[in-house]
């Protein structure tokens, strides 16, 4: 008999096909889900689906950006249509805008804050009745350690990362009655093509205030989101587990 922890499981992961997505969508694999991948870009998704399932993973690609509410209800129909359900959301399409608030401009603001926090937001409307009709549904929002302290350049970014915390918090709230939990990641400094272009100087900032002294991997956040859709955490909801080498304590 197996013990895959999320056998039979549906699990959309948005941005899921690089990067930390891709992480998170190989770990819940490897416990038995099968993956719904949207990305922005349809071949992007496509290819990543196409290796999972070169491996035997049940992987569905579907385009979709996370920004547009349309976009989104199309993808979790899609979703459904392909799978018959959804358990499992995870949000993690995420960009950064990084620049000193003083040359910020509107559109720097407003392009990070609609694909991070409106993103979120359109996915979890778009597949809250799907949640609530799965049974034991599960929302892992990755948020950041600076949507909880801030940082300089990263003003749009820490915005929509600490306005996740606060979306995942209501969800919580709303949803606990309906056997749907909403919990969210604070990753730290994670090597990944988004922390690529860090300068030394910023990556050597990042690791003098980090204790364990190493940039994480996608892997570490992954197995966090992982025990966050896993019944290991079914009385837990609400919360902001930092996954940062003990850079916020
Ligand atoms: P990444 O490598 O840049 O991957 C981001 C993913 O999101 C890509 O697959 C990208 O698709 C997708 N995406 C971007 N805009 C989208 C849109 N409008 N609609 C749908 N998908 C979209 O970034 P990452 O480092 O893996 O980050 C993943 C998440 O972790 C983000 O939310 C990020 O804020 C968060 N995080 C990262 C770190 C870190 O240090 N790396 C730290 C804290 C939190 P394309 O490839 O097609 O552009």
């Amino acid at each position: 008999m197996s013990c895959k922890r999320l056998e039979g499981k549906v699990a959309i992961i948005t941005g899921g096909a690089r990067g930390i997505g891709k992480a998170i969508s190989e770990k819940l694999s490897s416990e038995g889900a099968s993956l719904v991948l949207v990305d922005v870009m349809l071949d992007v998704a496509e290819q990543t689906a196409n290796e999972f399932k070169a491996k035997g993973i049940n992987a569905f690609a579907v385009k979709a950006d996370v920004s547009k509410m349309a976009e989104a209800e199309e993808a979790v129909k899609k979703a459904v249509e392909h799978f018959g359900k959804i358990d499992i959301l995870v949000n993690n399409a995420g960009i950064t805008r990084d620049t000193l608030l003083l040359r910020m401009t509107s559109e720097d603001w407003s392009k990070v804050l609609d694909i991070n926090l409106t993103g979120a937001f359109n996915f979890v409307k778009a597949s809250i009745r799907y949640l609530m009709k799965a049974g034991n549904g599960k929302i892992v929002n990755i948020s950041s350690v600076v949507g909880r302290m801030g940082n300089v350049g990263q003003a749009n970014y820490s915005a929509s990362k600490a306005g996740m915390i606060g979306l995942t918090k209501s969800v919580a709230k709303e949803f606990a009655s309906r056997n749907v939990a909403c919990n969210a990641i604070a990753p730290g400094f994670i090597a990944t093509e988004m922390t690529h272009n860090l300068s030394e100087a910023a990556m050597q900032a990042f690791l003098m205030v980090t204790p364990m002294k190493r940039p994480g991997t996608p892997e570490d956040v992954a197995k966090a989101v992982c025990f966050f859709c896993t019944s290991d955490s079914d009385y837990i909801t609400g919360q902001v587990l930092n996954v940062d080498g003990g850079m916020l304590m």
